[in-house]
């Protein structure tokens, strides 16, 4: 469909989806990461580049052999990205753009940002590692308050929920060396999430509303969409396509939000690249958020409606289920192998070696209603059929 070439820094699972989406669009694509990488797995070439995402030489290496240079991880070396955008001018595209992609990888930046702003998020103020200084905090938001890292966070490491002044040699202790910063607690009743796509002319369109469930901090279920009244779902839609269009670059974005007891919605952070919340995209709608980033970037056409670019619409009711490695090598493929016994379950697996917590994979449920992806998903995590499967 395109001559572009695309280079993704970092060939995790999010790289690895990237690819199969560009090569059904027969769009050829050069990853930097390890030997080996699971996106690398997907599309074998000589060209791929060996070596770290965050490493000014082998991002440079990249460069030099694509049209268009996009991430699937935030913790990329920005310094060289922006002297890229300065040298090459019109002959590399980056998407998002290098200030785009610097504001976000520091949590804190890019939440002063938003509230100067006005989006709604949580109260938050930098802070120094010192027992004085985050006592001051507690005194200010009381307990418990959530001391986050400023830069180099996922899956929740590097968040330390502070529930008392008793935590917090042991909140210095274990965030040791990392520049903090301090967020109010958020007592949320439900997680949301709502893709994002920003075209190259800075317009939005999103996919719908869904809800996430982290366990340990890491993602666990998706439903898709929300199961919250219309009214909040929009609201969550209007407040992430917002907070989008302050950025720069085109992309998918996964705005990540808190829902209160009291309907208010806080945006709690921004990924600039796909995200975990809409790999439900793949298989509940004809267009995955993994297309629709490589369609923007490259500046393909997408199709829109009023409610949003129409090909996002799911068909059905969804629910993915993240596949974590567990104790022993394989283990996680026990709860795949029920899946594939499941109507309308998809299993998708990275190519990782298992580490227990690690992301293996994640399976996709579709029904005609969220209660009968309920129903599937019951029986593939209890392995008890049921009769409506
Ligand atoms: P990700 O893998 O999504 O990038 P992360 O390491 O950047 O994760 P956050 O998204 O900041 O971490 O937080 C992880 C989880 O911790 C959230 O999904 C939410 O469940 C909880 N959490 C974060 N901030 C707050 C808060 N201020 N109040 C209450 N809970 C919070
Ligand atoms: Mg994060
Ligand atoms: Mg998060």
């Amino acid at each position: 469909m395109d001559r572009q070439v695309v280079g993704i820094l970092g060939g995790g699972q999010l790289g690895r989806m990237l690819v199969e989406a560009a090569s059904r669009l027969d769009v050829k694509t050069l990853i930097l990461d390890a030997e080996n990488a699971p996106a690398k797995q997907i599309r074998a070439s000589d060209e791929h580049v060996t070596g770290s995402f965050a490493d000014a030489a082998a991002v440079r290496e990249l460069a030099e052999k694509v049209d268009v240079l996009t991430i699937e991880i935030e913790h990329v070396d920005t310094t060289v990205l922006f002297e890229l955008e300065k040298e090459k001018g019109e002959k590399l595209q980056i998407h998002p753009s290098p200030a785009t992609i610097k504001l976000i990888q520091d949590k804190f930046l890019q939440k002063e940002f938003l509230l100067k702003n006005g989006v709604a998020a949580a109260e938050c103020e930098s802070v120094e590692s010192t027992e004085v200084a985050l006592e001051k905090v507690g005194e200010k938001y009381g307990y418990p308050y959530m001391l986050k890292s400023r830069t180099q966070a996922y899956d929740g490491r590097g968040n330390f929920v502070v529930s008392s002044k008793d935590d917090i040699p042991e909140a210095l202790k274990t965030l040791h060396s990392r520049p903090l910063y301090a967020e109010k607690w958020c007592p949320f009743t439900k997680e949301l999430a709502v893709m994002v796509l920003r075209e190259r002319d800075g317009s939005v369109s999103s996919y719908p509303t869904v809800e996430t469930v982290q366990k340990d901090n890491i993602c666990h279920l998706v439903y898709a969409p929300a199961r919250v009244p219309d009214s909040v779902q929009l609201k969550a839609k209007v407040l992430a396509e917002r907070a989008v269009s302050l950025f720069s670059g085109a992309g998918i974005y996964g705005v990540e939000m808190f829902l209160l007891e009291n309907g208010e919605i806080l945006l709690n952070e921004i990924a600039p690249r796909p995200h975990n919340s809409g790999h439900y995209t793949i298989d509940g709608c004809a267009t995955s958020q993994f297309e629709a980033h490589m369609r923007a970037i490259l500046g393909l056409p997408i199709p829109k409606s009023k409610t949003g670019f129409a090909l996002s619409t799911p068909y059905t009711s969804a629910i993915m289920l993240n596949v974590l490695g567990g104790a022993e090598p394989d283990s996680e493929l026990e709860i795949c192998r029920r899946a594939l016994t499941t109507k309308g379950a998809t299993v998708h697996l990275y190519g990782k070696t298992t580490r227990p917590g690690r992301k293996m994979g994640h399976i996709n449920i579709v029904a005609g209603s969220m209660d009968e992806c309920e129903t599937r998903l019951a029986q593939i995590q209890t392995g008890e059929s049921s009769s409506s499967s």
